[in-house]
């Protein structure tokens, strides 16, 4: 039965020469010129016969070939996608997306040599943070700066520069033992750092007097960690940053999402730092706006003490993530962030501005696109990134009707850039928040495409 299934699915595989004569398979043999793609559709059949035989089953309509193909081809690494998701930060679409003055810091950065780590009015060594460090430290008001990999690694290194020596704990609450997406959990975390997990409370209540009860001389630190990426609701309590602190114990705060400027319900990270967090950490693609990076603000000593740990040059920032980094913080710091970072633009973006965006986009799809029903209805976007999930901000989609919504999504990413939408009750969905300067004209070629 099975092996009849695959035998059939073989079979309908499309030939070479069908999809090369497909309206998407003709584009990519344009662009690419015809023998680079011919033979990306035949690497691109060839994978889907490999799936088909192993018992996937694959899309496998000329648009999939295409789709397939068109990774294959080179110079095809990362490339730009169309957010019509409503999600702004899309962990799977790269998150934040960087200002212009942080492109333009990366391509100095990149295309020169820099003073990464060089003095330049001294003409010696200098450290890679002689930038970044000052500007964390007047942000947010600490004595001290450390910029690593991502937010995981910071959490982590943090962590295992306070621990130390001996059978060093540390206090973590029931509520808070949890994993952010790709596998980063704070039980494991923390085994990792050489600390013992005490924990302390149950899932939904834990109450100062847990804390204190577990403290004892092998106790290091206490951990308090945002939950992000879920909520409860109901019979809770919790502590904050600031009754922790009052134990006298070092509290290490992951606030995860790295909000400077208030957005929602998120913590602050000045709001940690205030309530007394010996070390605050988060994420530098999140609320933040920047590249990826895992910034850690606090005690002098103790970022002393992280910047020692050989995990600091193994998790270190890189000087393109650097270079971002200085230019988004410089947009903090003179006022402009809220207007020069896409990331808080669309965050912010108020109702009416958005719906106009989805009603022009509608307009010029329904001159465009004759047989699709194109409307406006009011959507939902999410900031994502694992940041208030519950969060929702009122929003506008196009949507796409008259369609077979699934076919023509597949169509739609297919597309170059590929368009990424939502499929909901039997229509495409295009939500206008997440769109980017200049991705209309991107969105009308590919449903033009689509249905050409
Ligand atoms: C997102 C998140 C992390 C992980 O951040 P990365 O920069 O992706 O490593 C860690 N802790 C919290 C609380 C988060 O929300």
């Amino acid at each position: 039965m099975l092996e009849t299934g695959k035998r059939e699915r073989l079979r309908s595989l499309p030939a070479v020469d069908a999809v090369l004569r497909d309206p998407a398979g003709a584009a990519l043999a344009d662009r690419h010129g015809r023998a680079a793609a011919t033979s990306a559709v035949r690497g691109a059949l060839g994978e889907l016969r490999r799936r088909i035989s192993a018992g996937e089953e694959p899309a496998i309509s000329g648009h999939a070939v295409v789709a397939l193909a068109s990774g294959l081809l080179p110079g095809r690494g990362l490339r730009r996608i169309v957010n019509a998701t409503g999600v702004v930060l899309h962990t799977n679409l790269g998150r934040s997306v960087l200002s212009e003055r942080a492109v333009a810091a990366v391509v100095e950065a990149a295309d020169r040599y820099s003073n990464l780590e060089y003095d330049v009015a001294a003409g010696g060594r200098g450290s890679r943070y002689d930038r970044a460090v000052p500007l964390l430290r007047e942000l947010t008001g600490t004595e001290d700066a450390l910029v690593v990999n991502n937010c995981a690694g910071a959490t982590l290194l943090s962590l295992a520069a306070v621990v130390g020596e001996g059978e060093p704990e540390v206090i973590v609450s029931r509520g808070q033992l949890i994993e952010i997406g790709g596998g980063f959990r704070i039980p494991e975390v923390l085994e990792l750092s050489g600390a013992k997990l005490r924990e302390v409370g149950t899932t939904n209540r834990t109450r100062l007097s847990d804390y204190e009860e577990a403290i004892n001389e092998n106790t290091r630190a206490i951990l308090w960690v945002h939950p992000s990426n879920f909520e409860i609701q109901g019979f809770t309590e919790s502590v904050g940053v600031a009754g922790l602190a009052s134990l006298g114990l070092p509290v290490i705060a992951d606030v995860g999402s790295g909000a400077l400027l208030p957005f929602g319900e998120e913590p602050l990270v000045g709001d940690a730092v205030r309530d007394g967090a010996a070390l605050t950490v988060f994420s530098g693609d999140k609320l933040l706006g920047g590249p990826q990076a895992g910034i850690t603000v606090g005690s002098a000593p103790l970022v002393a003490a992280m910047r020692r740990h050989p995990l600091a040059r193994a998790l270190r920032a890189d000087k393109l993530c650097l270079a971002a980094l200085e230019a988004t913080l410089t947009a903090y710091l003179e006022g402009s962030a809220a207007e020069e970072l896409p990331t808080l633009r669309m965050l912010r973006a108020p109702e009416v501005e958005v719906r106009a965006r989805a009603e022009d986009l509608a307009r010029v799809l329904s001159r465009e696109a004759a047989g699709l029903e194109v409307d406006v209805a009011p959507s939902v976007a999410r900031s994502g990134g694992g940041t208030l999930p519950l969060y929702e901000i009122p929003s506008s989609a196009v949507r796409l009707g008259g369609v077979d919504a699934e076919a023509f999504a597949e169509k739609l990413r297919a597309a170059d850039p590929p368009v990424v939408g939502r499929v909901h009750g039997g229509r495409v969905w295009l939500d206008a928040r997440t769109l980017l300067p200049g991705d209309e004209e991107a969105v009308v070629a590919a449903v033009r495409g689509a249905i050409g």
